[in-house]
């Protein structure tokens, strides 16, 4: 208990500048990281309300808002905003390429330590932020928010949400409530390890777990969309599922493959062979024909698919190497370097 409360205070002083000396250096603390995708009337009142909340803390910040190729006008009116706002900075797509990759370019632009994410139609609300970088500081590298009471259409949203939800945190072992929330805290070099594809953001929090992340969630609010219209569709719940295979696959295959695939192909082979061996015996000592049973085909089947798994392992872990080396990613993730 005591060392759990004096690591909470180290962490505390150690990242959350305390005194207004330090806010007013150059250095940012805080990034918040926007995705807009036609928010035209929603802009104003965000970038408001954001830099109020903000505006009562003690340390910097920015708003980095990504114009994922609106064309409703949201383009003029971040260059506007950004005039009189001055932690406002605008990353403009030249077309749509969806959420996530907005929210890498939001990332990749970020110079704050911690960053926050949310959504750019004020259905998170601003007055969170504080909140999860408290929980943050506890010394989690990753606070995820949950819409405990969401306010979404039930039976086109709520509820494949729901299932989508329980069946991520089967597959993931990460075990969160709500996956698809925008609002979150993540230390910044927690997010500068990770790679985002597809509709991937929303499992940041299992990718974070791959990393070797602290992870937890805290109750947020949660207010309906009042102006624009939403995104998604049920349509989004088929690419979900499709991520969530490739997170699945990351998991467990990513640093040795051979170590899945070599089992698999070694247990078929094996099979196969021991099936080879009974209709060799059967045929040369017996003198039974075997031509017509189905046992051949299945011998045959399981030993060319065990050499093929075989191959497939050693394929992978070849271009495991490829991808970790042409990164220069190493194979673990260190949290703290002490005495150096
Ligand atoms: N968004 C985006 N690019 C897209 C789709 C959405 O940047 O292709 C943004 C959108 O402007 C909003 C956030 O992502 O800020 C979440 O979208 P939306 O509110 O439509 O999703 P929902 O809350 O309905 O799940
Ligand atoms: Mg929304």
């Amino acid at each position: 208990m005591v060392s759990s409360l004096s690591y909470h205070q180290n962490a505390l002083s150690d990242t959350l500048p305390s005194d207004q000396s330090v806010a007013s250096d150059t250095t940012v603390y805080l990034s918040v990281v926007i995705p807009i995708y036609n928010e035209f009337e929603n802009l104003p009142a965000l970038i408001d309300q954001v830099s109020a909340v903000l505006d009562q803390e003690t340390y910097s910040y920015e708003i980095i808002c990504i114009d994922d190729g609106s064309k409703d006008g949201s383009t003029q009116r971040l260059r506007e905003l950004s005039q009189t706002c001055k932690a406002l900075r605008a990353i403009i797509f030249r077309r749509n390429y969806g959420q996530t990759a907005a929210m890498a370019a939001g990332f990749a632009n970020a110079q704050g330590k911690v960053i926050v994410t949310l959504d750019g139609d004020l259905q998170n609300d601003p007055r969170d932020i504080p909140v999860l970088l408290e929980k943050l500081l506890e010394g989690y590298d990753l606070v995820s928010g949950w819409r405990k009471q969401r306010q979404d259409a039930a039976l086109t949203r709520l509820l494949p949400s729901k299932i989508a939800n329980k069946l991520i945190a089967k597959v993931t072992d990460v075990r969160l409530h709500d996956y698809g929330c925008s609002l979150k805290a993540y230390r910044a070099e927690l997010v500068a390890d990770m790679n985002l594809y597809g509709e991937l953001h929303r499992f940041l929090p299992a990718l974070a777990f791959i990393e070797g992340a602290r992870i937890t969630e805290l109750p947020v609010r949660h207010h309906p969309r009042r102006y624009g219209q939403s995104k998604y569709g049920l349509g989004r719940t088929f690419r979900v599922m499709m991520d969530l295979m490739t997170v699945a696959f990351m998991k467990t295959f990513l640093t040795r493959p051979m170590h899945v695939f070599g089992v698999l192909g070694m247990v078929s082979l094996v099979a196969g062979s021991l099936l080879g061996i009974y209709l060799f015996v059967l045929r040369i000592l017996l003198q039974q024909p075997i031509g017509g049973r189905p046992l051949l085909m299945l011998a045959v089947v399981l030993f060319l698919a065990g050499i093929q798994l075989f191959c497939f392992g050693l394929l992978a872990e070849l271009l495991m190497r490829t991808y970790h080396e042409s990164q220069n990613k190493p194979i673990y993730r260190v949290r703290e370097r002490v005495g150096f």
